[in-house]
């Protein structure tokens, strides 16, 4: 579980975590983001003198995309630093709790005296996933004419010549 007992981290200082996300976890129900292998966390939890909560560490995940130029299937790895905090409701007096004027910090919204840390690293799971991907640097993609993958086989489309689905359009749009 990535969930922290405040009382303890008061107590026993610094609590190290080390487990997995499920790639499905309803926690992902609502992003399309393809995950082919868990989401491993190691995070180290502290608590500040002042109250806030402070998880540094790391996630590493799998993600099954498609390129964008030939839809072939691409593996993206992802491993990146976690650099999570939380401040007590009440350093944030007056501030509606969703504007963010601080990126990535976080109200403090225990349940009893448990924190789970999966909400906060879905979100950074989702943020450090590209929106595009390449198979490879010089994919070249599919031909525009006929659609057969270049990377794969030629063809003897001429790019330049007009898709005849235009047409209609062009009729509409000429006068
Ligand atoms: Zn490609
Ligand atoms: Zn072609």
């Amino acid at each position: 579980m990535l969930t922290v007992s405040l009382t303890e981290l008061d107590r026993t200082g610094p609590i190290r975590l080390r487990d997995e996300i499920s790639g499905d976890d309803p926690l992902w129900s609502d992003w399309a983001g393809e995950l082919i292998s868990p989401v491993s966390v190691d995070v180290k939890v502290s608590a500040t003198p002042t109250g806030q909560v402070v998880a540094l560490g790391r996630f590493q995940a799998r993600l099954g995309r498609e390129c964008r130029r030939c839809l072939e299937p691409v593996e993206v790895s992802l491993d990146e630093e976690l650099t999570l905090l939380w401040v007590p409701p009440d350093r944030r007096r007056g501030a509606p709790s969703d504007t963010d004027e601080n990126e990535g910090v976080r109200q403090l919204d225990p349940v009893g005296d448990q924190l789970d840390l999966s909400p906060a690293i879905r979100e950074e799971v989702v943020l450090a996933a590209p929106v595009f991907v390449t198979c490879r640097d010089d994919c070249r993609g599919l031909c525009p004419v006929c659609g057969i993958n270049l990377n794969q086989e030629t063809c003897d489309c001429d790019p330049d010549e007009p898709d005849p689905r235009w047409d209609a359009l062009r009729a509409l749009t000429e006068d």
